[in-house]
């Protein structure tokens, strides 16, 4: 259904919007077709990674067909907290929008749902439950007889689907919007890159004959960052100070933990450590856990130390790392969490420490439970694919895309089909091609020492026991189990425990040994073993480097302006000064700093040095009414810097 002249005018209205509004020069890659679909009043299904700019794909159509008279668009979104963040965002920009949710009182939500009647509103956020009410349903077809309601946007679409990760039953109610409302275009958006989400939410919210706009998922500002685990916490506050604390400015990031006692005794560290750390898991007092979430958002530079209870719905753009000190259940939980890390498309690092324990312990989890034993294996298969990834030498997100059936085409701006193999320079081992050497014969020796140990005692042992035989270590077990009389006793003495258990990692994630519960955590030969005993397939391994540094190589993620130069001295004093002055506004306005402006427009700022209210033009996220609001104070800071 196409109701307002769609092709050329759409698309320049569409770019009004954009700079005047928005204060951006561009769309960004398919935000421009979507824009001039939806504005034209196509229906559409989005999928686009988290970052990508799924909000600008409705808010700009919202405002356009507003602009042409054709009213309302309803929002449709599931977390409070986001409605909030994104309507106070809206009304910076000069937008008119509201939300109608449980946090407002009668007469608050009384007022909005005027406003709305009288068409006083550009965009209205609702919570799916309130929609489906009779009585909204009512207003709306009010709304509808004039020709005043313009477009419903259904974002987090992925909450229709039981298969989704956040599944929300009122979001079926939403299929009766079509019938209620025909003429109305629909769009729904979703971060969930699977295909049977997709399939699903096309058939719940009736989207059969939407278009559909795929992106890709490939997260280009993200530094992927795996490291061998050796001493976790001390690996992790290395990392932290060497890549994110650069110049004392304390950068915002999320440290994952698998447990509430580890997330304490993590958070400690940190702060002891002198960093801007808090804790947040399901143990703490609800109150205590709002306090430290309201800080890490609205605040600069703080890093959470979490539970993976921690960061659905959460909306910070500006969390520059994600730091996971256990190995997550599978890709897709790996994909989610490091995720959060900048979704405003500056650079981020999400990185990992890992090691056989994690598998050890994620193997237990999975045994322990009480699922069906089909399903305890596809579990296992999803645990082995992130230890696959782990272990890769090749480029981590060539291998992290092709778990979602994605091929990898080269950094954004590479010409299809121009590389052979694509490589992306921004994960560890595209920076540091790790050195390979053949491990075949001690893996042939591993493999041959489990089968020994095996047949002679009739069951499997453990990771530290079979490693204690290979290097000839006479221990008490050792001697009563007789395995010092076995041929592989000490074939291994020339190798250190730390080389072993990288070996075994790697023959774990070849499926070349299994880890078994019974009798417990005991290696087993696994069917992967054959080909390597047999000489038709050989195994390679990093050289382990003794202290791997630390520090990647390649640019290093101290503020940078848009070209990617670092900071003068001068500019990084200019862009403090602007950041205080912004925290001051924000506390003001009782608002997320990220509300008034990005890091990245400040940094424009402060490296451009506007000296008039012209000058502001074309600073990037700087709309007309920010430039009003907020121009004079920012060349006042700025003036101080000239
Ligand atoms: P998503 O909802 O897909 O996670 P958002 O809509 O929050 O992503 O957008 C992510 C970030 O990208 C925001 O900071 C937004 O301002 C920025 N952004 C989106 N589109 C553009 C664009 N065309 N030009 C510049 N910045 C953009
Ligand atoms: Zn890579």
């Amino acid at each position: 259904m196409i109701d307002i002249a769609p092709g050329a005018e759409v698309m320049e209205a569409s770019l009004g919007v954009l700079h005047e509004v928005f204060g951006y020069d561009a769309f960004r890659g398919p935000q421009a077709d979507i824009v001039s679909h939806v504005g034209a009043g196509g229906d559409a299904l989005v999928l686009m990674p988290t970052g990508g700019g799924k909000s600008l794909c409705y808010q700009v159509p919202a405002i356009v067909r507003q602009q042409a008279g054709l009213g309302l668009t309803i929002v449709v979104s599931p977390l409070i907290a986001l409605m909030h963040d994104q309507v106070d965002a809206l009304l910076e920009a000069g937008v008119d929008a509201a939300y109608l949710n449980s946090s407002l009182s009668l007469d608050d939500a009384q007022r909005v749902e005027r406003q709305m009647l009288r068409g006083d509103i550009t965009l209205l956020y609702v919570a799916p439950e309130r929609l489906t009410t009779p009585r909204f349903l009512a207003q709306l077809d009010s709304l509808h007889e004039r020709g005043q309601l313009s477009l419903f946007a259904i974002d987090e679409a992925h909450c229709v689907s039981q298969w989704g990760h956040d599944f929300r039953p009122e979001y079926r109610e939403l299929a009766v919007l079509p019938e209620r409302f025909p003429g109305v275009p629909r769009v729904a958006l979703t971060a969930t890159a699977d295909s049977l989400t997709r399939a699903d939410i096309v058939e719940r919210l009736q989207l059969q004959s939407a278009r559909t706009f795929v992106s890709s998922f490939d997260r280009p500002n993200i530094r992927y960052l795996l490291v061998e685990k050796k001493d976790a916490t001390q690996q992790l506050l290395r990392f932290i100070r060497d890549e994110h604390m650069a110049g004392g400015v304390h950068d915002a990031g999320i440290v994952y933990c698998q447990s509430r006692r580890r997330v304490e005794e993590v958070a400690t560290l940190l702060q002891n450590a002198g960093l801007k750390a808090l804790p947040y898991h399901a143990g703490l007092d609800g109150a205590v856990r709002q306090t430290h979430q309201d800080r890490f958002v609205r605040e600069d530079g703080w890093i959470m130390v979490a539970t993976v209870a921690f960061g659905m719905g959460i909306d910070k753009p500006d969390v520059r790392f994600v730091a996971h000190l256990d190995m997550p259940k599978n890709i897709e939980g790996y994909y989610q969490e490091t995720g959060r890390a900048g979704r405003d498309g500056e650079p981020a690092n999400a990185w990992m420490a890992y090691g056989l324990q994690d598998v050890v312990n994620q193997r237990r989890m999975i045994d322990d439970s009480p699922a069906a034993d089909e399903f305890k294996q596809v579990l296992r298969g999803k645990l082995d694919a992130l230890l696959a990834l782990a272990e890769t030498s090749d480029c981590r997100r060539v291998r992290l895309l092709a778990y979602f059936d994605e091929v990898y085409q080269g950094p954004p701006g590479t010409p299809a089909g121009a590389v052979l193999r694509p490589v992306c320079m921004n994960c560890d081992n595209c920076l540091n091609p790790p050195e390979l050497f053949d491990a075949t014969e001690p893996a042939r020796k591993l493999l041959s020492c489990l089968y020994r140990v095996q047949q002679s005692s009739g069951h499997g042992f453990g990771a530290g026991h079979v490693m204690d035989i290979l290097r000839g270590k006479k221990t008490d077990k050792v001697a009563q189990y007789g395995h010092d009389q076995l041929s592989t006793f000490g074939i291994g003495a020339d190798w250190s425990e730390t080389q072993w258990r990288a070996l075994l990692r790697q023959l774990i994630a070849r499926e070349a040994v299994r880890v078994d519960d019974a009798p417990y955590n005991t290696l087993h030969l696994a069917d992967g073993a054959r080909p390597i005993l047999k000489g038709e397939a050989r195994v390679s391994l990093r050289i382990q480097a003794e202290r791997a540094p630390s520090r990647s190589r390649g640019q290093r993620r101290s503020p940078v302006d848009h070209d990617g130069t670092p900071l003068s001295l001068a500019e990084r004093e200019c862009l403090d000064a602007l950041r205080a002055w912004r925290a001051e506004v924000a506390r003001e306005h009782n608002r997320p700093a990220y509300v008034i402006f990005h890091d990245s427009t400040l940094r424009d700022i402060a490296t451009r040095k506007p000296q008039t209210l012209a000058d502001l033009d074309g600073i990037a996220g700087l709309g007309v009414k920010k430039r009003e609001a907020y121009g004079e104070a920012v060349l006042q800071v700025v003036s101080a810097f000239l």
